[in-house]
C-alpha cells in the first residue's frame, strides 16, 4: 500500500539548465512533476527507475521509505501552474516535460486529478511551444479529448517491450491496454509518440506493432545511454540482479531503431529522440510548405 502525503509547494515548473532533457536538438525548458515518489514505484519499472535516486526523492529517505512506499502530492500544483503561466514572459518558447520524476497518470490521478487540473490550466493558453505528457498508464484515455484540445500537447507513452512474460516485465494485458490507449488517443486527435525506454527484450513483431500503433514518432533508448550515468544507476538497481540477460548491450535497441527506419517511422534515439519534437512553427511551416 502506497502512503500518500500532501504538501503545499512554492513552485511547480522547474527550469532545465542541463541534463538529459536538454541534450537533444530541441531541448525542453521546464519540467512539471506534481509528486515526489511514484505510485508505480513498486511495479517492474520501479526496479530500474532513475527517479528513485534523484534529489527530490532522496530527501525523503530520512522517513525510511523505499521507492514506491510513498507519494507526496503537491496539492496546489494547478494553482501554481496558473500563476506561473500567467506571469511567464516567454510562453511561446516554453517546452514542458510532464513528468520527469513521477507518472502523471499513476493510480492516484484517478482520485486527485492533479494532471487533469493542470491540463485545464494549459488549455487556457494556446501560445506555448510544447507540452509532453509522459506516462505508461492507460488511464490517460480519460483525458484524451482535453489533451487533443491543447494545440501544443503530445502524449508520450512508454512501451519498453511487447512481451508479457519477462520475470520483471509487464503483463501482456498491460501492453495491450497501452496500445489501445495509444490508438484511442490518436483517434481523438492527440499527437502521440511512443518511448521504448529503456528497450527491453522484445518479440520479432515489435517493429510492426510500433509502426502500426497510430503514434507519429517513436523514441528508442537503452539503459546505458538513458539512465543518466552510463549504466551505473542501472547496475546498482534491483533490476540488474534479476535481469538475467545482458542489459548493457545496446544491440537490440539499435536493431529495433533500424527496423523502424526501414518502415519509414519517424524514430529518434535516446536524448536526441526525447528532445526531438520540432518547434510548433517549424512543424506548421513544414505542413504548409
Ligand atoms: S512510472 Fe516512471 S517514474 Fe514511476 S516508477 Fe515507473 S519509471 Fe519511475
Amino acid at each position: 500500500m502506497t502512503a500518500v502525503r500532501f504538501v503545499t509547494a512554492k513552485r511547480i515548473l522547474t527550469r532545465q539548465k542541463g541534463g538529459f532533457l536538454t541534450q537533444g536538438v530541441y531541448p525542453y525548458t521546464h519540467t512539471l512533476s506534481w509528486a515526489a515518489g511514484c505510485g508505480f514505484g513498486s511495479i517492474y519499472c520501479g526496479k530500474y527507475c532513475y527517479a528513485a535516486v534523484m534529489p527530490n526523492w532522496l530527501y525523503n529517505k530520512q522517513a525510511g521509505e523505499q521507492w514506491g512506499d510513498a507519494v507526496i502530492l503537491k496539492q496546489n500544483a494547478p494553482e501554481l501552474l496558473a500563476v506561473e503561466l500567467a506571469k511567464a514572459k516567454n510562453r511561446s518558447e516554453m517546452r514542458i516535460f510532464m513528468s520527469s520524476v513521477t507518472d502523471p497518470y499513476q493510480p492516484l490521478e484517478r482520485k486527485h486529478r492533479l494532471t487533469r487540473r493542470c491540463l485545464d490550466v494549459f488549455a487556457q493558453y494556446d501560445d506555448l511551444d510544447l507540452l509532453v505528457i509522459q506516462t505508461r498508464s492507460p488511464l490517460v484515455i480519460d483525458d484524451a479529448e482535453l489533451i487533443a484540445s491543447i494545440p501544443y500537447a503530445w502524449l508520450s507513452m512508454t512501451l519498453e517491450t511487447d512481451l508479457g512474460d519477462l520475470p520483471y516485465g509487464p503483463s501482456s494485458n498491460h501492453v495491450r491496454q497501452r496500445l489501445d490507449a495509444i490508438k484511442t488517443c490518436a483517434e481523438a486527435g492527440v499527437n502521440v509518440q511512443i518511448t521504448v525506454s529503456p528497450c527491453l527484450p522484445y518479440s520479432p513483431e515489435f517493429a510492426d506493432v510500433l509502426a502500426n500503433s497510430g503514434a507519429k514518432r517513436v523514441v528508442v533508448d537503452t539503459f546505458v545511454e538513458g539512465d543518466g550515468s552510463s549504466g551505473e544507476r542501472t547496475a546498482n538497481s534491483p533490476f540488474a540482479e534479476k535481469a538475467g540477460y545482458d542489459w548493457r548491450s545496446g544491440d537490440p535497441a539499435r536493431d529495433l531503431y533500424a527496423e523502424l527506419q526501414a518502415r519509414s517511422v519517424d524514430v529518434g534515439w535516446s536524448a536526441n529522440g526525447f528532445a526531438g519534437i520540432p518547434p510548433r512553427q517549424q512543424m506548421l511551416d513544414l505542413k504548409s510548405g
